[in-house]
């Protein structure tokens, strides 16, 4: 049984994106745009799942706190 990773590096800028984004697997629409530009240039690279339970523990607990804080400015 094959398992979808909770979290990769964005293809193009490389900053940690989890599953459970609404872009993923891009960290933004930005990015997910400037995919589409790659495929036609046919500069793609493709993305890095991150499979340590310890970081993705991590980056989900440091995902959490985000979230509070731009909810409250929000
Ligand atoms: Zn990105």
């Amino acid at each position: 049984m094959s398992q979808a990773p909770k979290a990769l590096f964005c293809p193009i800028c490389r900053k940690v994106v989890l599953a459970t984004d609404p872009d993923f697997p891009f960290c933004s629409e930005r990015c997910r745009v400037i995919d589409l530009g790659k495929w036609a240039s046919g500069g793609y690279v493709i993305s890095s799942p991150i499979h340590d339970p310890d970081l993705l523990d991590e980056l989900e607990g440091l995902r959490d706190r985000q979230h509070k804080t731009r909810t409250d400015e929000d």
